[in-house]
């Protein structure tokens, strides 16, 4: 039988081994691209084992869930789940990094809750529909402006999740072109986050700066979530 962590070991080394290919063939440098590896529905055991295999950033997207995690194993958390208002305060004492802003009441109530420094990635929807997430690419000026004149959260970039029914190559590059625009107008924004397990490579090859990497890293989750 083998044992979870040469279970995690094994796919983790795959993962790395296809982040290397993709930003070699992207002519990018390997230590341009983040990993983090998304931790949700996973025990805090599976989280320790991440750490000892030197992966320490991590990915959850739900509050109640992530808080005895990020208190038990230090590292640098990043929220990436749908934002309830009710929850800000409690997401804001654990996450490093929040990427799912969307709307600009989030912008203000995180702003004034936050003890700390949160670094900020505006999601921006790719399909229009809102399916999953995202604001309006119209929309995202109005949205950094909130980002730049709060009192404690820093601009890190964009993060898209690819719409479903589109190849993630053209979501990418979507993603790419309204990134750049962006990127001309607030050049402090230098991360784009995109690219989860069945389409990181794809991400990379269009500049994703910060992968969001779960079932090939842990396994199949029970549910989708
Ligand atoms: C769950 C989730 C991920 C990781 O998904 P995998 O397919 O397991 O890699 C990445 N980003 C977001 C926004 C997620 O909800």
């Amino acid at each position: 039988m083998t044992s979870r962590y040469e279970e995690i070991s094994s796919n983790l080394a795959i993962v790395q081994e296809k982040i290397e290919g993709a930003a070699k063939l992207a002519q990018r440098m390997r230590d341009e691209i983040t990993l983090i590896a998304v931790t949700k529905t996973f025990p805090v055991s599976d989280v320790h084992i991440l750490a000892s295999l030197n992966i320490h950033e991590y990915g959850e997207n739900r509050d109640g869930d992530a808080v005895p995690k990020a208190s038990a194993v230090p590292g640098i958390w990043h929220f990436q789940g749908q934002i309830q208002s009710n929850k800000l305060k409690s997401i804001a004492s654990w996450a490093d990094v929040i990427h799912s802003l969307d709307e600009l009441r989030h912008i203000a109530a995180l702003d004034k809750v936050s003890a700390a420094r949160i670094g900020v990635f505006l999601q921006v929807s790719l399909d229009g529909a809102q399916g999953r997430g995202g604001a309006q690419p119209s929309d995202l000026s109005e949205l950094a402006d909130a980002v730049i004149s709060s009192a404690n959260l820093d601009l890190m970039g964009l993060m898209a999740v690819a719409p479903l029914d589109v190849k993630s190559d053209e979501a990418f590059e979507k993603l790419a072109t309204i990134y750049a625009k962006f990127k001309a107008s607030y050049p402090e924004a230098k991360f784009l986050s995109a690219g989860m397990s069945n389409d990181f490579e794809s991400a990379i090859i269009h500049g994703a700066t910060h992968i969001r990497v779960g079932s090939s890293i842990l396994g199949s989750r029970p549910s989708a979530q």
